[in-house]
């Protein structure tokens, strides 16, 4: 079994449509694969509706959050997306993406790039808004050779020249939130350095202790010694280990079921889970 737990759709900041991404976790020889848009999960649906024989869709979601001055990814599983305080938080994280945006792209003017709203909008679609989007309009501007090049203290990394915060939540919180809608949370990549400052294990522990199931170790952002660490510090604290992709379609260079989890995670995740069930494809249009 080939299980791919995080990725990303046009949705959020992916290039793929839900559609585009089911029929490519089947032809990349995946058996389950998880749709894990940022803050929303607009996607399902037609990932869903498009799921080929053969594989089966874990409903999730990639939730923006922050402690300590520190932003950080938790994954949510199998949640119920009606829940009403869940569903009350995704929309506010996902609302406030909007004008944040629209500060970054100002701050981009100032710097004298002449980015605008329109560009951006056109790039996200329907999609949860960005800093991917907008790192794709500097790229088609020629201000940086590549999306990766934008993610920089002089453009949009976190404290960048032209970075603005958006609204995240407290983990403690979005963990409450989670298991209330009956989902399984998992701390996405949590040593991805590249990406700015990471959470501190002491906090991780507190994480556990209030009911985080488990940790991404797998991921193209760790390197093997942090994987070593992660999966040391997840064994003392009791925590599932998973791996997976995060895949972007051609927004990142990563390639579905690059990295994977165990088959015997994915049952625990599972059976942990109540809001929602892993659905078997019985073949999409
Ligand atoms: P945002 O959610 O708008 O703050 O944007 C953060 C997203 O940008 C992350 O979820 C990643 O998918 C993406 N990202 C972060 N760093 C990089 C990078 N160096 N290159 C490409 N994409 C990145
Ligand atoms: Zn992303
Ligand atoms: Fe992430
Ligand atoms: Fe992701």
């Amino acid at each position: 079994m080939r299980i791919d737990l995080h990725t990303h759709s046009t949705a959020s900041d992916g290039t793929d449509t839900p559609a585009e991404l089911v029929r490519r976790a089947a032809a990349a020889g995946l058996d389950v694969v998880a749709l894990t848009d940022h803050d929303t999960t607009r996607g399902h649906a037609e990932a869903l509706a498009a799921l080929p024989q053969g594989l089966t869709l874990v409903t999730g979601a990639e939730l923006s959050c922050r402690v300590d001055g520190v932003s950080m990814h938790m994954l949510a599983y199998l949640f119920d997306p009606a829940e009403p305080d869940l569903l009350a938080e995704r929309e506010l994280v996902r609302d406030d993406r909007v004008p944040r945006a629209r500060g970054m792209i100002a701050k981009l003017n100032g710097l004298g790039v002449p980015v605008t709203w329109e560009q951006v909008a056109r790039i996200a679609g329907d999609g949860s808004v960005g800093r991917p989007h907008i790192a794709t309009a500097l790229v088609e501007l020629g201000v940086v050779p590549t999306v990766s090049d934008a993610f920089t203290p002089a453009w949009l990394a976190d404290g960048g020249r032209a970075h603005v915060e958006k609204h995240e939540t407290d983990p403690f919180e979005a963990i409450r939130l989670i298991k209330g809608a009956g989902g399984v949370a998992v701390f996405a990549h949590p040593a991805a350095s590249k990406r700015g400052r990471t959470v501190p294990e002491s906090v991780i522990a507190e994480l556990a202790a209030a009911g985080l199931d488990g940790v991404e170790v797998d991921h193209m952002d760790h390197d093997e010694p942090a994987r070593a660490r992660l999966r040391g510090l997840a064994e003392d604290l009791g925590l599932l280990v998973t791996g997976s992709s995060d895949y972007h379609g051609s927004r990142k260079s990563c390639v579905l079921g690059e990295y994977t989890t165990d088959p015997e995670i994915y049952g625990e995740i599972t059976r942990r889970a109540t809001g929602a069930f892993p659905v078997p494809g019985a073949g999409g249009a």
